[in-house]
Parts: structure tokens; C-alpha cells; sequence
């Protein structure tokens, strides 16, 4: 055991933790990050997981929208994240649903198709300019205390605000739209990483919505260039840089606390710290403290990887290379997703319900050069619906792939199966092994709302910034932050100011 002692200890070496790291650093502090993998980033990363092809993939999280331009700036992070030429296709029978990023004549001839008119794009196009001008008050707050939800809501509208924050999301999505795949699709925003119905009561989903849309003021979904482990490449270096030293191979295991310092421990080492930021979920956090535990996270989302000879052929005729170059939505019509998780709920699954993309679409840089002259192309599934509890069995995960595979092959003019030359999939449940992410959750937890609630008063630096623990010398700057969920390090950023303002 050595006698060490730092100013900062942050427990966890995901992204958000580098971005705290950084700031300390440059701040004058004595910062160490222990990461209990021999690698830093979490979820943030990119592996070549098909032996034989060099392919590296984003392996967990794949696409960026949460991550401010001002933290990148202010980081002097050197990163590319690339617009995708389209938001979304959804197959359906006879057709395809085409939203462009830049929605221009084949977005509004694609919905008439659908639709047979034009009302239900009206109808996008005002429900989107609502979210928009939320998106436009929430995002310039998040890089700052958190504002109160007055500050937020008196710069909408009332319909807004009920549509969007006070009524469960379900209900303004019936109301406003009447064609059950334009509904699906407004929906899967409410969904990724959220296991609940559109009606849900606690309103989990509509929290999942809003941190889906207000990226950058815009909710556009980019493509990190060389995949998410360029990210976190870029947020190792700038950490290092600035002084901040990272220890792979050290899991932390106890986190004492004393009047004035903290002790750190795992196997064969211990710390003594001023001040600890925890960029591990609260629920680990909380068994690092002894402390009470918070309730146990559930994730419910299957991640597959695909590299394939080339794209397959729709059904629909329409372009592969357009199709999947956005999010391409498989059985995701609102009554679809309302049934499997219906069904979920109960413990069986019906059929698979999640998306898919193409990042080579985008960006060929993950391919080895001999690969980026082929036609081959990597996809990415993010299956709705699936609880950590239904896919806990041994085999589980490969039925959950089996419908998967069942369920895009009914959009297809071809099996896809002839073109796979690699797969992996992860349920909830291998999520957690992977990463120590409890419950296989892919924000360490529930989405709180990006504001203080009426009557919460704020009486730390801590508390203000949404990063408080029941410890004063522990802060949260991972996921489970208030504003902490997807890959933003905007987490990162607000504990590292809290701690800041704290020190005076
Ligand atoms: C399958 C999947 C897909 C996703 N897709 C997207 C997406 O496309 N876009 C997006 O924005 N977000 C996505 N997310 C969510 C996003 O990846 C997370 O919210 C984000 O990575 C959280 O970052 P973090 O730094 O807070 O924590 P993490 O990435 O969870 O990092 C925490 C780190 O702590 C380490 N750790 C845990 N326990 C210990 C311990 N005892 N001692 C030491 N170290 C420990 C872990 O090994 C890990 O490296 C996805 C997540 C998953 C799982």
C-alpha cells in the first residue's frame, strides 16, 4: 500500500471522467483517474472485434449529438463529427418512410406517399420547430448551474411545455399526428436507453426525449470520424496533457470517508484524496461508500454489431446507401413499440423492435484500407425493449439476435445472413459485465430533467451544478449527473466547476 495522497481522485476513467481530469488539471490540481479496465473511455470506444477484418468499431455508443461545440472548442479537442445525409428511413410494406437532415421535396414526397397528403408533415415540421425552441433554451444552460425550471418554461409556450415536460409524451404524439409510423418514429426518441411505454406516468420518456432533441440547440446525431474511440483518443490526450495521470488496471473497491480527506482503495492500492469525482454509476458508488444503495438500474436495450459484404437490397426498391445512412427504424410504428413493451413487461417478446445505421456510410476511416476498397459496410442495431431480467439465460441474447435478424429480413428483397462476415451482440446483462455499467443502463440510470424543480434549493456549488452525493467531498461526473446521460462530458465539465467553485 503506498501512502499516496492527490487532491482529486476520480474513481472510473469513462469519457466524462477524462473531461473532469482535464479541468482539474488545468486548474493547478493534483488529479489521478483510476479505470479498472486496462483502457480509458467506458462506453466511449472503439475495438476491432471480427477476427480476421480490420474493422474498428464503435462498440457501444456510436453517434454524438449531446456534446456541446463550445466543450470541444474550450477542450481543444481535434474531432470530426460528421452530419449524415439522412435522418431516418422506416421500411414499411410498399414503401419507406425518407426524412432527409436537410428535410427539402423528398422528405415531404416521402410522408405524401405514406400519408396521402401533406397534413402529417405539417404536422412534423410544427411539432419539431416546439422541440426546437425548447432545445434553444435548455442547451446553452447545460454547460452552466442548472437553471430553474421557471428560467426554462417562461420562454415557451404552454402547449409546448404540456406536450412536452407535463404530459406524459404519448398523448401530444396521439394529438398531433395520426399515422402510426410518423408516430413510432417521433416516439423512438423517448426510448433509446428508456424502458417504458409513451404514456408512462413518471414521464422517464419525455426525459429521454428531451436529452434525444436538444443537442446543440439542434438534436442533430453526428458521426464521430474514426468512431467513438477517436473521442475518447482526443479526451486521453488532452487529459494527459495537462497533467493529469491515468491508471488503468485499478478497480476501486472502497471509498472511506474522514473530516478532512478521503481514502481510496482497491487491490493493492490506496489514496488518500481532498476530494473524490465519481464517474462510476451512483448505484456503484453508493456500495464504494457502504452507504444505502440506491435502487438497482435496468437497462433494456440489445446492441448488435455487423460487418457485411455489402449492404442488402430493400424491399421498397429505395437506395440501400440512402436508407441506411440515417437511423432506419424496424418495427418501430408507435403500436408496434407500445406491444413489445407491453409484452416485455410481462417477460416475452413478440418480435424485435429497435434501429439500425451504417457508420461506413458516413465515414470508411474504421476500415483497414483493403477493406475501405470493398463494398463492405458495418452496421450498428440498438433493439428497443429487451429488459436486463428477460435476457438474463444462457442463449437469450442469440434469440434476441435470431428475431432481430427476422425482423429486418422482412424489409429486405435478400437474407442478410449470406452477407455477415462478423457479428457480436450484447445484452443488458453482458453491457454490465463489459463496462460495470449496473443493470446493463446506458445512462447509469434514470434521465432527470435538465432543470432545478419547483421548491429545490440548491445550497452547495455541488447541488447547484446537479453533481451533489450525500457527501460534500463527492461529486458525480459520470452519467449519472444531473445532465450526465449519453456521451457529452458535460458531466465531466460541471463537476469539475463545482469542485472549482468549492475550492474558491
Ligand atoms: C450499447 C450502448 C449504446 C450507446 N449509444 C450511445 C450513443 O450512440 N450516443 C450517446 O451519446 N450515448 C450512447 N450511450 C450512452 C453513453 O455511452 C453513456 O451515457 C456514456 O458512455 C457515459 O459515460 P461516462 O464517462 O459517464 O461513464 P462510462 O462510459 O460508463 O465509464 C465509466 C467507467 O468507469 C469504470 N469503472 C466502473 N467501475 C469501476 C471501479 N470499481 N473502479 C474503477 N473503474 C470503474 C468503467 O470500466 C468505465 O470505464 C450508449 C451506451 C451503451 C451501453
Amino acid at each position: 500500500m503506498s501512502g499516496e495522497r492527490r487532491d482529486v481522485v476520480i474513481v472510473g476513467g469513462g469519457h466524462n471522467a477524462l473531461v473532469a481530469a482535464t479541468y482539474l488539471a488545468r486548474a493547478g490540481l493534483d488529479v489521478v483517474v483510476l479505470e479498472r479496465l486496462d483502457h480509458v473511455g467506458g462506453a466511449a470506444v472503439s475495438e476491432r472485434p471480427f477476427d480476421g477484418f480490420d474493422a474498428r468499431l464503435s462498440r457501444f455508443s456510436y453517434l454524438v449529438s449531446l456534446m456541446p461545440d463550445e466543450l470541444i472548442a474550450d477542450l481543444g479537442l481535434r474531432l470530426e463529427l460528421r452530419s449524415r445525409p439522412t435522418a431516418s428511413y422506416t421500411p414499411y410494406e410498399g414503401g419507406g418512410l425518407l426524412i432527409e437532415t436537410d428535410e427539402g421535396e423528398a422528405t415531404r414526397s416521402s410522408f405524401r406517399d405514406l400519408t396521402g397528403s401533406d397534413a402529417e408533415h405539417e404536422a412534423w415540421s410544427a411539432f419539431y420547430d416546439d422541440v426546437a425552441r425548447l432545445a434553444r433554451v435548455v442547451a446553452p444552460t447545460l454547460l452552466h448551474p442548472l437553471p430553474h425550471i421557471a428560467d426554462v418554461r417562461d420562454h415557451l409556450d404552454m402547449t409546448t411545455w404540456n406536450d412536452l415536460v407535463d404530459e406524459p409524451i404519448g398523448a401530444a404524439i396521439e394529438r398531433r399526428f395520426s399515422h402510426d409510423v410518423v408516430r413510432g418514429v417521433v416516439g423512438t426518441d423517448a426510448l433509446i436507453g428508456t424502458f417504458a411505454s409513451l404514456h408512462d406516468r413518471s414521464g422517464v420518456q419525455n426525459r429521454c426525449f428531451l436529452y434525444h432533441l436538444v443537442g446543440n440547440g439542434t438534436g442533430e446525431w453526428r458521426v464521430p470520424v474514426g468512431g467513438m474511440g477517436a473521442v475518447t483518443a482526443e479526451l486521453e490526450r488532452v487529459a494527459r496533457e495537462a497533467g493529469a495521470q491515468i491508471r488503468t488496471g485499478h478497480t476501486v473497491d472502497r471509498i472511506e470517508v474522514s473530516a478532512d480527506a478521503m481514502t481510496v482503495s482497491g487491490d493493492g492500492f490506496e489514496l488518500s484524496a481532498g476530494h473524490v469525482l465519481s464517474g462510476v454509476a451512483p448505484y456503484v458508488l453508493a456500495g464504494m461508500l457502504g452507504g444505502r444503495r440506491p435502487a438497482r438500474p435496468s437497462g433494456a436495450q440489445l446492441k448488435v454489431n455487423l460487418l457485411v459484404s455489402r449492404l442488402p437490397a430493400l424491399k421498397s426498391g429505395d437506395d440501400p446507401a440512402v436508407a441506411f445512412a440515417g437511423t432506419f427504424h424496424v418495427n418501430e410504428a408507435m403500436s408496434q413499440l407500445e406491444e413489445v413493451h407491453e409484452a416485455a413487461t410481462r417477460g416475452s417478446a413478440p418480435y424485435a423492435s429497435g434501429e439500425l445505421y451504417c457508420h461506413t456510410l458516413t465515414d470508411r476511416s474504421i476500415l483497414g484500407p483493403d477493406l475501405a476498397e470493398t463494398e463492405a459496410q458495418t452496421l450498428t442495431y440498438f433493439g428497443l425493449h429487451t429488459p436486463y431480467e428477460n435476457l438474463v439465460d444462457e442463449g437469450s441474447g442469440d434469440e434476441a439476435y435470431q428475431q432481430f435478424l427476422a425482423a429486418l429480413n422482412e424489409h429486405l428483397a435478400e437474407p442478410i445472413e449470406p452477407l455477415i462476415l462478423g457479428v457480436e451482440h450484447k445484452t443488458p446483462a453482458q453491457v454490465e459485465a463489459a463496462l460495470a455499467m449496473p443493470g446493463g443502463h446506458i445512462f447509469h440510470g434514470d434521465l432527470a430533467w435538465p432543470w432545478l424543480e419547483e421548491g429545490e434549493r440548491p445550497h452547495s456549488p455541488a447541488e447547484r451544478w446537479g453533481v451533489a452525493t450525500s457527501h460534500p467531498r463527492v461529486m458525480i461526473c459520470g452519467s449519472g449527473a444531473r445532465r450526465g446521460g449519453a456521451v457529452s462530458g458535460i458531466a465531466g465539465h460541471n463537476a469539475a466547476h463545482a469542485l472549482l467553485e468549492t475550492l474558491g
